[in-house]
């Protein structure tokens, strides 16, 4: 992606270094650790946990998305990254240029449609982070807050996306960026909100089926965002292979197969990789909105 050179997000918070734990396993992404915090967890704060996790998966933010993924198998040792950025200090420079590009073509879309689209902050954060849904660790992978509006990243998943899920190239981390700022869009337009209210009232298994929709729609704007980079001219030759490939790695199939070796579909909340695939893909192609309907169309 050619993402260098272009203008940077005034909306990221950097809240790195506060004592977190850093999980970079060397290739020299390790954050320096103010020791300021820390320390053992007590029992009232493992309670805290659970509550919080119970709470985000309320939410419909992704808690399970990569706690799922443990145990993995690395994949393409040695491959490089397609110009992904090699240091902290860069990814925090791509970071913010992705959130600039998201900021434009939501701004244009919002416009086209009579709206005004109100920018999310994106915090950048390492080990854990606080936020208005709750404590959250980054092994639950980066996530989005509908209560405050923010994206939470902690940059070092870049890392574990590549040797972990082997899901390579900048433009598959820019993939889950626009994923994220995805769900922003969809709280923007009222969809978390009332899918929340609906959830009240499901089974585990009703509310899995919508938050698997929930995730395709967001997928899909994610798309739409590529297909405006596209447009741009920005992408590079296998960039769009790549988020493909990331949506493909991330799937709820794919990542019970590889952590238990079999798939139960009714606890898949997020979607196959086929479908996660379908619904990133049709956004980039179409570009529009309304071809994003995850909740009205078969999935
Ligand atoms: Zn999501």
């Amino acid at each position: 992606m050619l993402w260098r050179g272009r203008r940077q997000s005034d909306n990221v918070e950097d809240e790195r270094g506060g004592g977190g734990f850093g999980m970079g396993p060397g290739g020299g992404f390790r954050i320096p650790v103010g020791g300021a915090t820390g320390g053992g967890l007590s029992l009232s704060g493992i309670i805290f946990l659970v509550i919080l996790f119970l709470a985000l998966r309320a939410c419909g933010i992704d808690p399970v998305e990569i706690l799922e993924g443990g145990g993995g198998m690395g994949t393409g040792g040695g491959q490089v990254s397609r110009t992904a950025p090699q240091s902290q200090d860069e990814m925090k420079q791509f970071v913010s240029t992705v959130l600039a590009e998201t900021e434009d073509v939501w701004n244009g879309i919002f416009q086209t449609n009579g709206r005004t689209y109100e920018e999310p902050k994106l915090v950048l954060f390492s080990g854990h982070a606080r936020s208005n849904c709750g404590f959250a660790s980054s092994a639950a992978g980066p996530f989005y807050c509908p209560d405050d509006h923010k994206v939470y990243i902690d940059l070092s998943f870049f890392d574990q996306l590549d040797r972990q899920f082997g899901a390579s190239g900048d433009f598959a981390q820019a993939y889950v960026l626009a994923h994220e700022v995805g769900h922003h869009v969809q709280n923007l337009l009222g969809i978390l909100p009332k899918v929340n209210r609906m959830r009240q009232s499901m089974d585990e298994e009703q509310s899995n089926a919508v938050s698997v929709r929930v995730e395709l729609q967001a997928d899909c704007f994610a798309g739409i965002w590529g297909h405006y980079t596209a447009q741009k001219g920005l992408l590079e030759k296998g960039d769009l292979e790549d988020a493909l490939n990331a949506a493909k790695q991330i799937g709820d199939d794919t990542l019970q197969r590889r952590s238990q070796g079999y798939v139960v579909p009714e606890t898949f909340n997020h979607g196959t990789s086929a479908q996660r695939m379908k619904w990133f893909n049709l956004g980039f192609q179409s570009g529009k909105l309304q071809d994003c309907d995850t909740f009205n169309n078969p999935v």
